[in-house]
């Protein structure tokens, strides 16, 4: 690893020469492409940005769970090296090369389940999902498509409709592609009648809302992420997963994981749902699974996925050969260093230090959730009304950033603050960007 593991404060945040970038940004990019932090990234490596003002900062955000190997992985550069030199295209769909198959091998054997498998890559997440409810409707011969509160599936026409939330997601951007119907989440923290009949009651909707609005006949898949993630981390009551996958199992309905920001090592097993035994019909992965390079994918049921005709799935990127390298040095990574069992132990050092803060701070730290290196910490204004603060989840999130750490937030009110950080990262450069948060959360405390 090239970059030194070690925050360097050099300037004020973001200092003059991200500052000139960040006019030079206005001026040529599309204002609908916002910036959570103009702080502008010159290299990077491990758990480290380095900025174009010789700032080191500490990333509690893995370019939103992207990064799990570390920025810059060694074995990604190597093998990324290595493919440009030898082609960096054919389209898989009119010269193949062995890179793409090996991937899907690859996922065969990683993903929940050991039935017979396919898989078919794609670019991002979005296009993933697209192509899995396309995947499912066609195998079907049905149209609808069940998705939940709080959900995040990307910023297509089709997965604007399939996400929940309005802003800044879908806010003027419909009329949204039609037979999507939305069930609630079971919330366990904010379930009006208390977490421990969320399963339950929760499931209970569910059924009703498949039954009375749609027609278990009619419904062609259920969408769901076993952890929300832009939704604000939430983690499903225990159990209401594995009765949702149950009923769409009885009824014939796909029953679809969006694994793209939980999968590859993430939440401490090698996929979220592994942690519950559930075993979907078809899982969306993106993210994690290239070491930072676009490509996503679509796994599932050998007969789901073999009875789309010849040509009705692709595109002209999907499995780029480059993006195939990255995914199998990122996975080879991922097994060589035991990266699930390195985010029970990231996991645990944030538990306990967010515990701590908790205790301190019992009316504002409402909800602490999450699994590995997935975690979140739900602010609020009071524990009785349980009123959601973004404004102090803004405000620690700035804090941070002057203080050279990088962090994101999250949740259908904007009142979540998210940790991602890389596994690579070490226990110290950890306990470091924790000091920082717990210092800025002190602060912004005090003031908001
Ligand atoms: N599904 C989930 C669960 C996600 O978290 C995301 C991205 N945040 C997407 C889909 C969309 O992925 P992409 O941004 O690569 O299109």
């Amino acid at each position: 690893m090239t970059v030194e593991q070690r925050r360097i404060l050099a300037t004020e945040i973001p200092g003059p020469r991200s500052q000139a970038l960040h006019a030079r940004k206005t001026a040529a990019v599309s204002a609908g492409i916002g910036t959570t932090l103009p702080v502008y990234v010159e290299r990077a490596g491990g758990g480290i940005l380095v900025d174009v003002d010789g700032n080191h900062l500490i990333d509690f955000g893995s370019g939103i769970a992207v990064t799990t190997v570390g920025n810059a992985a060694p074995r990604v550069v190597e093998a990324v090296t290595a493919q440009v030199a030898d082609f960096t295209h054919t389209c898989f769909m009119v010269t193949p090369y062995e890179e793409y198959v090996a991937v899907c091998e690859k996922l065969a054997d990683l993903t929940p389940g050991d039935h017979e498998k396919r898989s078919a890559l794609f670019n991002s997440g979005a296009e993933a999902v697209e192509n899995a409810v396309k995947v499912a409707r066609h195998h079907t011969g049905r149209d609808a498509v069940v998705v939940f509160d709080h959900a995040y599936h990307g910023r297509t026409n089709l997965t604007m409709a399939l996400t929940a939330k309005n802003m800044p997601y879908k806010h003027r951007f419909g009329p949204f592609a039609g037979e999507v119907y939305r069930a609630p989440m079971a919330y366990p923290y904010r379930w009006p009648t208390g977490p421990e009949n969320c399963a339950e009651e929760a499931y209970a909707a569910f059924v009703d809302l498949v039954h009375s609005q749609v027609g278990e006949e009619n419904c062609a898949a259920v969408l769901i992420e076993p952890i929300q993630g832009e939704g604000g981390f939430i983690e499903p009551a225990p159990g209401f997963l594995a009765k949702v996958a149950d009923f769409c199992r009885e009824h014939g309905i796909v029953f679809i994981a969006d694994e793209v920001q939980t999968g590859f090592a993430r939440t401490g097993d090698w996929f979220a749902c592994d942690a519950e035994g559930v075993v979907p019909d078809l899982i969306t992965t993106a993210k994690g699974m290239a070491g930072g390079l676009p490509l996503a994918a679509v796994t599932g049921r050998a007969e789901i996925m073999d009875s789309v005709h010849v040509g009705g799935l692709g595109g002209t990127y999907g499995g780029n050969p480059v993006a195939c390298v990255a995914a199998l040095a990122a996975i080879e990574t991922m097994e060589a260093q035991d990266l699930p069992g390195r985010a029970k132990q990231i996991e645990a050092i944030f538990r306990e230090r967010l515990d701590a803060l908790a205790a301190r701070h019992p009316e504002r730290v409402g909800d602490i959730r999450g699994r590995g290196a997935m975690l979140a910490v739900e602010l609020v204004t009071d524990s009785t009304s349980k009123t959601p603060d973004a404004a102090l989840a803004g405000a620690v999130h700035r804090a941070c950033a002057a203080a050279g750490l990088v962090t994101l937030t999250c949740g259908t009110y904007g009142n979540v603050f998210r940790f991602l950080p890389p596994l690579a990262m070490g226990d110290t450069l950890v306990s470091e960007g924790l000091d920082l948060f717990e210092a800025a959360f002190e602060e912004a405390v005090n003031d908001v």
